[in-house]
């Protein structure tokens, strides 16, 4: 059993010319040591180092194979914020907005590096669903940060078709400057995660930034705390490190990396040898009868995702697959084998909380109901964001009850009506909604992303573990 250690860095310090040695002398350090890493570029980033004539950090990203290329956007605090552009906007306009504010820097760190982009994440705390559906356009098949808006605690998940390392937890872990004996302290945490995992495959998520070992101080919290977008022509300098700092600071990064290289059972990987470790293995399979009933029973006690033998399954996965099952009954065929498409369901676009109290429905009218959802879903690939059913409009949480109870029904051979009442989208308890995953010096004050929350539990329908099936 090992356990995976995803090594990333957010190069984004396009202020400070120090952070440019900073991070020449990481990429040195990583080379020499043969260890593999993932660095997420800032497009003003890359465009700075260009500015400064620095084509011997631009060519050690480009030739090393040791290095994967992720995006963390354009211009990372500048106001608007991705979280702050996004709050406003739906689905639809939010995807492609995030398109057009981030296309240039993604463009730039491509054409730069000549690698595929292999993921993407937010600055700071500025999170946001809608990117997921920008993230299929632009090909980026991994987000990789950490923070709190969303997850499956100490996992890897699938959210909205995308791999997902976010919200690990104490899974993620890294040397904290401010600590006593901090690298002592570094190297016990991780020798407890790894003994925490002696006995299963997992991921551990570690994170530096270049400017960590250059500035004593953020540099983009002297120029855009609190809401404020200082000009360009008056950027600060952020406090630069005393020389013995940085040299300390140096020495003991090499130090934790190295106990980490050496320890057994471990071993570092990038981002586009996590995604060779997890592939969704649900799409494209087939689904016997009892793997139908066992979805059936889950989901008439709990809307979520459902483990299937190996395989996990999102609860938009599951409702397509009793929806599918369905329509063929109506149809006169009863199926022994359900198959699922091979491309990712997203959850609805916006929220209808559906009937309040009880209904009862009949099963011909969820039949009806099945035949125009599997088509919608088929072509659509977004869960509606209601159902009529014998001329009441249900929530999705709530059809896909009715869903399960009519599939058990048939196959026990006893209609009667069927009883629906309140229910939620079980999963949607994936997304934290209290105010202080929004903690970032850079947002505004009391910056909530109250419409961002929402689309995110929407979107709850798509998440589901991601689990490493190696050897
Ligand atoms: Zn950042």
């Amino acid at each position: 059993m090992s356990s995976f250690v995803l090594l990333w860095f957010d190069v984004e310090d396009y202020i400070t010319p120090q952070s440019d040695d900073a991070l020449l002398w990481l990429l040195r350090s990583l080379s020499e040591m043969g260890v593999p890493a993932t660095l997420k570029f800032v497009g003003e980033r890359v465009r700075a180092l260009q500015n400064r004539g620095r084509e011997d950090v631009l060519s050690l990203v480009r030739q090393c194979e040791l290095f994967d290329v992720g995006y963390h956007t354009d211009m990372h605090s500048l106001h608007p914020t991705v979280a702050e552009y996004l709050e406003g906007l739906g689905w639809d306009d939010g995807v492609a907005e995030f398109e057009r504010r981030e296309r240039d820097g993604f463009d730039c760190i491509r054409e730069t590096f000549g690698k595929p982009v292999i993921c993407y994440g937010q600055p700071g705390a500025s999170w946001a669903p809608q990117v997921y559906g920008a993230l299929h356009r632009l090909g980026v098949p991994i987000y990789l940060d950490e923070g709190g808006h969303v997850g499956i605690d100490g996992t890897p998940f699938w959210y909205c078709g995308i791999l997902t390392i976010y919200r690990m937890r104490r899974n993620c872990t890294r040397i904290n400057w401010g600590e006593q004996n901090r690298l002592q302290a570094a190297i016990e945490r991780f020798e407890q995660l790894r003994g925490m995992m002696a006995d299963k495959d997992g991921v551990i998520s570690i994170y530096f930034h270049e400017c960590e070992f250059s500035t004593a101080e953020f540099w983009d919290g002297v120029n855009f705390a609190n809401g404020i977008n200082t000009p360009r022509e008056n950027w600060r300098m952020p406090k630069l490190l005393d020389p013995d700092e940085a040299k300390r600071r140096m020495d003991e990064f090499r130090s934790y990396i190295a106990h980490i290289k050496g320890a057994e059972g471990c071993k570092f990987i990038r981002g586009s040898e996590l995604l060779e470790l997890i592939r969704d293995e649900a799409p494209g399979r087939q689904y016997s009868l009892d793997d139908l009933t066992d979805i059936a029973k889950a989901f008439s006690e709990c809307v979520s995702f459902q483990r299937l033998g190996r395989v996990w399954l999102s609860a938009a996965e599951c409702l397509f697959l009793l929806v599918r099952w369905l329509n063929a009954y109506c149809r006169g065929k009863f199926l022994r084998e359900i198959e699922l498409p091979l491309s990712a369901f997203f959850g609805p676009k916006r929220r209808y909380r559906g009937i309040i109290g009880q209904v009862r429905l009949s099963c011909e009218g969820i039949l009806k109901a099945c035949q125009r959802l599997e088509e919608h879903m088929l072509t659509d690939r977004f869960i509606p964001s209601d159902v009529e059913v014998n001329g009441v409009t249900l929530s999705p949480a709530q059809f896909a009850v009715a869903c399960a109870r009519c599939v058990l029904q048939l196959l026990s051979n006893h209609t009667k009506t069927i009883e629906v009442s309140e229910t939620m989208l079980q999963s949607e308890k994936c997304v934290d909604d209290s105010p202080a995953v929004w903690r970032w010096i850079i947002f505004p004050p009391g910056f909530y992303g109250r419409n961002i929350t929402e689309l995110a539990k929407l979107q709850c329908w798509t998440i589901k573990p991601a689990e490493i099936h190696a050897g």
